[in-house]
């Protein structure tokens, strides 16, 4: 596909899961030379703050009860900033490859000509597994690592759960803090012990984070304290590795100070 040279490039960047020094110095770059910043209600502050004076910022997800941008304003908004020559940058929470529709946007903008680039950004799973000290894989009790969201349908969690009666198989499960007994359940009909280690990390990477623990069956009612933060599921034998000390370590304490 030729790219039309007066078009500005977008960048879908990875932000992280919030402190700046988890982003990636490519990610960090990518913001500090944005013309215009597009930011889901996940990305932080922090993270909003590196934009220059003068570039553009638009907010696209729901933050203090505003509602969300649909998806094909977002497409549009970021193909007119595009064309008016503007370096454009998309900065999405964590990962944009994971649920961070990053393939309906690319596919948008290559479609109209737009160059793109993407940028990686640490995934909420991997921020709790290094915050609270615990493996996604580990030899001997996980060989697999299972992304996954969930969603009900008419009351009942859509998809194919039959990856999770593997006592094998970690699953890192995103968007399920509302519906985390249903996922229990679920899990259990699928064939997986009661008895699985569960966690959840509320606001991971941050020092806000908390971690929430217990089984398959039991951390539905753990899990009732928890706040507004993001929360991410973690069900698997390696849950049971979490060290409840919060994690804030030196590294994190230097590029603070670096930052300011
Ligand atoms: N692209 C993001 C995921 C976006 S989907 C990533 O790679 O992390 C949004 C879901 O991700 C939330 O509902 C929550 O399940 C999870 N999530 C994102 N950031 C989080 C965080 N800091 N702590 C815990 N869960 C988080």
């Amino acid at each position: 596909m030729s790219h039309d040279l007066n078009v500005g490039r977008v960048l879908l960047v990875g932000a992280g899961p919030g402190p700046v020094d988890l982003m990636t110095m490519r990610a960090v770059r990518a913001v500090e030379g944005a013309q215009a910043l597009l930011y889901d209600a996940l990305t932080s502050e922090d993270a909003i703050a590196l934009a220059p004076p003068g570039c553009i910022r638009i907010q696209t997800g729901k933050r203090s009860g505003r509602a969300s941008m649909k998806q094909e304003t977002i497409n549009r908004l970021m193909l007119r900033l595009a064309r008016r020559g503007l370096r454009v940058v998309r900065l999405k929470g964590g990962d944009p490859s994971v649920f961070g529709r990053v393939g309906e946007e690319s596919e948008f903008l290559k479609g109209h000509g737009v160059p793109i680039e993407v940028v990686p950004g640490v995934t909420a799973a991997c921020a709790a597994a290094a915050q609270f000290h615990f493996p996604l894989t580990h030899r001997g009790q996980a060989r697999r690592v299972v992304f996954t969201t969930a969603r009900l349908e008419a009351g009942a969690l859509a998809g194919d759960w039959s990856a999770a009666a593997d006592p094998e198989t970690t699953m890192a499960i995103y968007m399920g803090g509302e519906v985390v007994a249903e996922l229990g359940r679920r899990m259990i009909a699928a064939g997986r012990c009661p008895t699985t280690p569960a966690l959840a990390v509320e606001q991971a990477g941050g020092a806000d984070a908390r971690l929430y623990r217990g089984t398959l069956e039991t951390l539905p009612a753990r899990l009732a304290e928890a706040g507004r933060g993001p929360v991410l599921i973690i069900i698997g034998e390696v849950a049971a590795r979490a060290d409840p000390q919060r994690w804030i370590d030196e590294v994190s304490v230097q590029a603070a100070g670096l930052r300011a």
